[in-house]
């Protein structure tokens, strides 16, 4: 690792909140989380915000599976410059029709003025 990765933020692994563990048991009690690898840690890219689809839980909604926007880490890497609410979802990330992560924001809520 070079001295570059500066402007990464690390933060607690929102899927399995700093346990290091598989929150679910999906593989044996013993599995270690698939976001942190069991660091209990990630690294984002600054500047970190929260990820809007999974509201911070790192869990793609009511399913086991990583959340597919924030890959389980709970934040995601804001759009660069300012940002706004993301007209088309409202800033909730979800599209209002499918559910799906929102195809303008990415499922980051917010979007690049
Ligand atoms: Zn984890
Ligand atoms: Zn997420
Ligand atoms: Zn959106």
């Amino acid at each position: 690792m070079s001295q570059t990765t500066s402007a990464m933020t690390q933060i607690i692994c929102a899927f399995c909140k700093g346990t290091g563990k598989d929150p679910f048991d999906l593989l044996s009690e013993l599995a270690v989380c698939q976001v942190c690898g069991g660091r209990g840690k990630v690294e984002v890219k600054e500047p970190a915000i929260k990820c809007a689809f999974c509201k911070g839980t790192g869990v793609y909604h009511d399913t086991r599976v990583t959340c597919t926007v924030c890959n389980g880490k709970g934040m995601v890497t804001a759009p660069k410059g300012e940002t706004t609410l993301c007209p088309e979802c409202n800033g909730t990330g979800a599209a209002m029709d499918s559910g799906m992560p929102c195809l303008k924001c990415k499922g980051k809520g917010v979007i690049s003025k």
